[in-house]
């Protein structure tokens, strides 16, 4: 009988099968000259497909002993396809794990027969007695009601607690159960999985990122799909994992922009996560302190009824219940006005001040500065030259360390010149700060400064470039962790989930560059990011310590400082909503890009019109007509930076009311990419992309 089997090209491809194949069934096919993995998408054929059955190829074998892949993950993997516009297989194939492909039935079998049966979970025993109020009514409303929740949990208020409750109740209710867990950063995973493994029993949890060997990613990818782990933790690409008696998922940290795969199929895994609750009838708890705007907006109730999703609020930190200040724990913001500092301060005194004494004491300080390297210009006093990429519209940061200059966008490197380029200046300096002087600094300031024993202060920066190479991240982190380290230097590398404990001193050096961003979403990851960084601080609220946030601005009377200072998201998130409200913007309007890259500018803002006029020209009338008349299309632009490694990118934003109308278009809209694309006329286009709700525009 033929069986349609699937590549990663637009379409299903039909293949024959001697006996019917389950749909789901995993097997080999013959694809021109190679054999690939392919899945059973369909087993019956529409009629005139089955009169060319003949002329189909024979699969070459199904993956022996392998369960189907089950009709929930193949409705999430055609729905992720069809809603972010992108080919069936490709996104099936990025689902599974690399080495199905290549992997032989005899090994395969061997795999599987190491395969232990399902763990069967600890109780899950907590070590804690009692709940706060606040986290046994989160889980009584996630255990009695349907959700999707939004957990609005302040940083340390027993937020991960609540989600191990929840797990918990899920599997003791279910003997088959299992625990999808999602976080942002595959550095947080270790710290978790430890937590969950502790509770649930190691056996019972398995993890799925991209820093596992393709040897692990089958085998835990195997365990979750033969049903055996029945905790998977993991990062985005972990949403799409085989998980058939799923009956929770938890998005920890729900804000967080890395959710969003950023090539290729360019889903969310948040929202892809709701959906997949809402298809499997999992539960689905979405957790943070700083919400999305569209999880806030969602789970606001309308004039008309409820929000979609059931907000479930734990404004406290553990161990504060007993005061009346709904802020207890939390760490007492302040501004630092620049404006009244010499320019070019790059600590003010005060905080310099606060910072020694901190040390000294033996506790431990964050200091927060979104950009690595030492400087990120270098630049002739004299004729003006700085120190450009010459193929990328960009600058090169200047890195003391080696004496290199680097482009950050395409890696363009060379050593720094002894003078200037252009004009002969021997003098030449550096415009603004990086991480690597902000280290430099702080090592020099604390040069006399003792800790309480009596050693010298550590320093320690963490950023892309420290923690190059596999394993570093984990150990600088560990040395924070363990106490090593007094100051720490980072980008948002270290604001995000860390549970440092002795901690009391978070401050932003210079924040600002976000405020007035072109991007709208700039100010909501700023507050987000300051939020996060202050839920760094003071996390041992039995230590007694008093703990403080500074952030250096020059413009302390803005809005979104006023409100970091009360700790008041939702103050923060009205006006942000209110502007999005008026200006017609998400979560009020829904968006995609279109983006192009060309060896001109002409070349690739020509291709997105063209596309914009074919589609007018196709769409306008006739069946899509009414979709379309909903759709607004701007003209193409460049990217802020235009130009990298000598390719010139534009953008092209889509936007619309009607979420449906939207995806209507752009469906119809693919096949004419595809088409002018091919066309002589725009041959000077690289390559293009579409990007459905894109998080930066
Ligand atoms: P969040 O994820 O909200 O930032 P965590 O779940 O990490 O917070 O909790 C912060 C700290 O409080 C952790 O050390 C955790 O073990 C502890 N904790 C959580 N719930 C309780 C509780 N009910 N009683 C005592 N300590 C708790
Ligand atoms: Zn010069
Ligand atoms: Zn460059």
């Amino acid at each position: 009988m033929p069986t349609p089997a699937h590549s990663s090209l637009a379409e299903p491809l039909t293949y024959r099968a001697d006996q019917a194949l389950a749909p789901g069934t995993l097997v080999r096919v013959p694809l021109g000259a190679r054999e690939v993995l392919g899945v059973v998408w369909a087993n019956d054929l529409p009629a005139p497909a089955a009169e060319l059955a003949v002329q189909v190829r024979p699969i070459a074998g199904a993956l022996d002993g392998l369960p189907p892949l089950d009709d929930h993950w193949r409705a999430l993997i055609g729905f992720t396809a069809r809603y972010y516009q992108r080919a069936l297989g490709e996104v099936a194939l990025a689902a599974l794990p690399p080495q199905l492909r290549t992997l032989t039935s005899v090994q395969l079998a061997r795999r599987l027969k190491r395969q232990s049966a399902a763990a069967t979970v600890q109780p899950g025993t907590p070590t804690l007695e009692a709940l706060s109020g606040e986290q046994a009514a989160a889980l009584q409303a996630i255990e009695a009601e349907r959700g999707p929740f939004l957990l609005f949990g302040a940083t340390g208020s027993g937020k991960t607690e609540v989600y191990m409750r929840a797990a918990a109740d899920a599997l003791a209710r279910d003997p088959a159960a299992q625990v999808l867990v999602l976080v942002p950063e595959i550095n947080l995973t270790p710290q978790l999985e430890a937590r969950f493994a502790a509770r649930f029993g190691a056996e019972a949890v398995v993890s799925l990122h991209s820093g596992l060997t393709p040897a692990q990613r089958l085998g835990h990818w195997l365990a979750a799909h033969l049903g055996h782990a029945r905790i998977v933790l993991g990062t985005r690409v972990a949403v799409l994992a085989s998980v058939p008696w799923l009956a929770l998922i938890v998005v920890d940290e729900e804000h967080d922009p890395s959710y969003k795969q950023q090539e290729g199929a360019r889903y969310s895994a948040r929202d892809l996560a709701v959906y997949r609750g809402h298809l499997s009838g999992a539960k689905v708890v979405l957790g943070s302190a700083t919400p999305s705007l569209e999880s806030w907006h969602a789970s606001t109730p309308a004039p008309d009824g409820p929000g979609r999703y059931q907000r479930l609020a734990m404004p406290r930190r553990i161990g504060t219940a007993a005061t009346d200040d709904p802020n207890a724990g939390l760490p007492r913001v302040r501004r630092v006005d620049m404006t009244r500092q010499p320019k070019g301060t790059l600590l003010a005194p005060p905080l310099l001040a606060a910072l020694t004494e901190r040390v000294g004491r033996g506790e431990q300080v964050l200091l927060l500065l979104n950009r690595r390297g030492w400087a990120p210009v270098l630049a002739c006093g004299d004729c003006g030259w700085k120190s450009e990429c010459p193929h990328c519209s960009a600058y090169r940061v200047f890195h003391k360390i080696d004496r290199t200059l680097r482009c950050h966008h395409c890696g363009f490197t060379q050593r720094v010149p002894r003078a200037c380029p252009s004009c002969g200046n021997p003098d030449i300096g550096t415009l603004g700060r990086g991480t690597e002087q902000l280290e430099e600094r702080l090592v020099e300031l604390l040069a006399e400064v003792r800790r309480p024993d009596g050693s010298p202060v550590q320093v320690l920066r963490i950023d892309a470039d420290s923690a190059r190479g596999a394993g570093r991240l984990e150990a600088q982190l560990a040395q924070v962790h363990g106490g090593d380290v007094d100051v720490l230097v980072g980008t948002q590398m270290v604001a995000k989930g860390h549970d440092f404990r002795r901690v009391s001193l978070v401050a932003a050096i210079n924040p600002d560059g976000a405020l007035y961003a072109s991007d709208f979403r700039a100010p909501e990851r700023l507050f987000a990011l300051l939020m996060q960084a202050a839920g760094r601080a003071g996390r041992d609220a039995a230590s007694g310590m008093d703990s403080e946030m500074w952030v250096q601005t020059q413009h302390p009377k803005h809005a979104l400082f006023a409100a970091l200072k009360t700790h008041d998201y939702p103050g923060f998130a009205a006006g942000q909503l209110k502007e999005r409200a008026e200006a017609g913007l998400p979560p009020f309007c829904h968006l995609a890009l279109l983006r192009a890259e060309a060896r001109t500018q002409e070349a690739a803002q020509g291709f997105l019109n063209a596309v914009a006029e074919t589609a007018a020209e196709a769409l306008a009338q006739g069946e899509l007509a009414e979709a379309f008349s909903n759709l607004t299309w701007y003209p193409a632009v460049p990217l802020t930076v235009q130009r990298v490694a000598n390719i010139e990118r534009a953008q092209m934003l889509i936007e619309s009311p009607s979420r449906m109308a939207l995806q209507r278009v752009l469906a119809a809209c693919q096949p004419l990419l595809h088409a002018l694309r091919a066309s002589a006329e725009h041959k000077a286009v690289v390559r293009w992309a579409m990007d459905v709700d894109p998080l930066a525009v």
